[in-house]
């Protein structure tokens, strides 16, 4: 496995001129666009590494997940759904036109920024007690008690997000949210700065595979309906407007942010953490998904397979 992953981050490498670092949250754009990373951790605890995979970045979109994850928790999934839908859109993740359309009465989906809004609104907890719910479930998952969130892109973020205020201002108006908006805003804009590396989200990944178990202590946190959903969620909604081609051409339920994180998650097999700043024009890793893409042919990692 690891001269396997040796190859393909030499090989894929050469797409990293492909890519841009997003630079709307201004601090992102500190990242070197050359950086490319991937852990892999198997079943039995296993891990694999090759490239820049302990390099820290901030987690953005991958959070929607957890995020998800607790409110369905909190609240069953059946209430989560009321406020949020469950169906992939061809527009970009920070985009709010439909949410406004006369029927477009929720987000479409909990992984594109109107739909996390409202899933972290949904958390139980006042403040920054849904911040630390997130965060010490993410600890719990990854075995590593020094994750926190960057103060610094947490400011950047809050600085320039007012295309979320904006969402979030309508999604107040639908009666989607409750409470100060800038109380949800906030929570929002921390968990999206929250650092990680690669065995970071690799480990999060196993913790999918493995239904809700956590790999280090065997504890189960959530149950199998739960990590389903999620899954589904990930494979249909997971990579932007390109989840559909990605799900032909990686099938693996992976989920990525726009720090150029990607987190994948082969069910019972793999958990994958992948790293490289350069994205595409849909806001994913243009040489993480290269990455992807051949390791899931040469292991035959698609579950439509
Ligand atoms: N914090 C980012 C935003 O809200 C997250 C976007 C992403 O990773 O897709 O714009």
């Amino acid at each position: 496995m690891k001269e396997l992953l040796d190859r393909l981050i030499e090989k894929n490498k050469v797409l990293v001129k492909q890519g841009k670092i997003a630079n709307y949250i201004p601090l992102l754009g500190n990242a070197n666009p050359k950086d490319l990373g991937i852990c892999v951790i198997d079943s039995l605890g296993n891990l694999y590494s090759s490239g820049i995979y302990d390099k820290k970045f901030t987690i953005q979109s991958i959070s929607k997940v957890i995020a998800l994850m607790l409110a369905i928790m909190d609240h069953g999934e059946e209430e989560v759904f009321l406020k949020v839908g469950m169906e992939s859109i061809d527009e970009p993740f920070n985009s709010l036109y439909k949410l406004d359309l006369p029927h477009g009465h929720k987000p479409a989906n909990p992984m594109i920024n109107a739909g996390a809004i409202v899933t972290t609104s949904l958390i139980r907890g006042n403040g920054d007690e849904k911040l630390n719910r997130l965060l010490e479930i993410l600890r719990k998952i990854t075995n590593n008690e020094n994750i926190n969130y960057s103060k610094e892109v947490y400011q950047s973020e809050k600085t320039t997000g007012d295309r979320n205020r904006a969402i979030a201002f309508l999604l107040k108006s639908k009666g989607l949210i409750d409470g100060e908006i800038e109380e949800v805003l906030d929570i929002y804009f921390k968990q999206c700065s929250i650092e990680v590396d690669c065995q970071d989200i690799a480990k999060i990944g196993i913790f999918l595979a493995n239904k809700g178990r956590v790999l280090d202590t065997g504890e189960k946190l959530v149950d199998n309906r739960t990590i389903s959903t999620l899954m589904a969620i990930m494979t249909t909604c997971g990579m932007y407007d390109f989840s559909g081609e990605y799900a032909i051409k990686v099938g693996i339920p992976s989920k990525s942010g726009v720090s150029g994180g990607i987190l994948a998650s082969v069910p019972n097999k793999y958990g994958i953490g992948v790293y490289g700043p350069a994205l595409d024009k849909h806001g994913n890793s243009v040489a993480g998904y290269g990455i992807l893409k051949d390791l899931s042919q040469e292991l035959e990692l698609s579950i439509f397979v």
